[in-house]
């Protein structure tokens, strides 16, 4: 069971997560397609009220000047307030309401809605991907540290 990262009450089967994303749109359909290329698991909250309560703790450490941005192709960074074109891969904190079943044969995420918190300009904050490098490529576990005997 995992727990709250702000209040540490256990946050159940259904909670709210802010990921760090690096995500671009294509508009070239009738619905605008969001592709996240990448994705680290953020901070957890066992719930709306207490995501709500720690959104001014979430803006002063983001550096945010506004929160949920259009969903447009041309949006303003969160941070500087520069026209970010979201055909480029930018950088999101995106807020996940999913329910974690974990069942023995099976584990799945049920998603119930999934917005973007903020989205930061390549300027503020470098996506720092190369697109020419897979999601698979990108999620390769990170290397062991080799433990090293103490001599005494
Ligand atoms: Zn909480
Ligand atoms: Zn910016």
């Amino acid at each position: 069971m995992s727990q709250c990262t702000h209040c540490n009450t256990e946050t159940g089967d259904r909670n709210l997560s802010l990921d760090r994303r690096v995500e671009v749109m294509s508009f070239e359909t009738e619905t605008p397609v969001l592709h996240v290329l990448a994705s680290d698991a953020g901070m957890a909250f066992c719930g709306e009220p207490c995501f709500s309560k720690h959104i001014p703790l979430l803006i002063e450490q983001l550096e945010l000047k506004r929160t949920f941005p259009e969903f447009d192709v041309v949006a303003e960074c969160c941070r500087c307030g520069r026209l970010l074109d979201r055909r480029q891969a930018y950088v999101a904190f995106a807020l996940l309401d999913a329910t974690h079943q974990a069942k023995p044969w099976l584990k799945s995420l049920e998603v119930h809605s999934d917005e973007d918190f903020a989205i930061l300009c390549p300027r503020c904050e470098s996506p720092d991907f190369d697109l020419a490098e897979s999601v698979e490529e990108n999620l390769q576990p990170s290397e062991v540290p080799a433990v090293v005997a103490e001599s005494v």
